[in-house]
């Protein structure tokens, strides 16, 4: 499949739990993954079988509500029922900073040889979410919105992650960011990257696209080319909705 034909692919947004068959619709064929904040909200999306979204069970680390009810028992309970662990992570004004070191190691334990994608906010804290990375052994993190300097990058590329960047990201960030580690997000709805929908990843398919002196359609292929691989390293794929699976098989 060429680039032009791929569908968009939005690797962190935020979408409601009770989001109806018509607004999904209106996304048409796009892939997004639809990361929650809460272990509630997880269980609130935990049946549903949506073809075009990947739901993401999450405990926010700026949400202390989330962190209050924070339990790694119904976490694993939850666990079976996704493809992907998000969002997690460290933020540095988000307060309860030893609750939020101890939340995100517990998750990261428990993930890390589970068939899952793991997508991972570092705002504020980019150092110490790649050294968990390595204290905890987890191979093939998401970054999103990462915003580390060049040891960071090394440091996260030597644990095999990846990185999900979005049109709110500077042009120096992008490109200090191996190509086959890169996805595209539109963290809907957050305001900086000024997506209109979710999948709306036009803007920073274009920037990307300058970055690396290729065309748009050869950015969506290489994001999609980078999560196949992935997937198929974490076993994620054999989780995944029908219908992206193939999009991957197909590539
Ligand atoms: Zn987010």
């Amino acid at each position: 499949m060429t680039g032009a034909k791929l569908p968009a692919l939005d690797a962190h947004a935020h979408i409601a739990p009770d989001v109806t068959q018509g607004q999904i619709a209106a996304l048409g064929n796009a892939v997004v993954f639809a990361v929650t904040r809460s272990l509630h909200e997880a269980d609130q999306v935990k049946n549903r079988r949506d073809n075009s979204l990947v739901w993401g069970v999450g405990v926010h680390p700026a949400v202390a509500a989330a962190r209050a009810v924070w339990d790694a028992a119904r976490f694993e309970e939850l666990l079976g029922s996704f493809a992907l662990v998000g969002e997690i992570g460290l933020d540095r004004r988000g307060g309860s900073w030893a609750q939020q070191r101890s939340i995100f190691h517990e998750v990261l334990t428990i993930v890390r040889d589970e068939p899952v994608l793991v997508s991972v906010h570092s705002s504020g804290a980019p150092t110490e979410v790649v050294q968990h990375l390595h204290d905890v052994n987890v191979r093939g993190a998401i970054l999103h919105w990462f915003n580390g300097d060049d040891t960071d990058v090394k440091r996260a590329i030597d644990m095999d992650a990846y990185f999900s960047v979005n049109a709110a990201m500077s042009e120096e960030q992008l490109r200090r960011l191996p190509r086959d580690r890169v996805l595209c997000e539109t963290d809907f709805p957050a305001r900086k990257v000024r997506a209109r929908t979710p999948a709306d990843t036009q803007r920073i398919e274009k920037l990307l696209s300058e970055a690396w002196s290729i065309s748009t359609g050869e950015v969506r292929a290489t994001t999609w080319w980078n999560l196949r691989t992935l997937s198929e390293r974490s076993g994620a794929i054999e989780r995944l909705p029908e219908k992206i699976a193939d999009v991957l098989l197909y590539l």
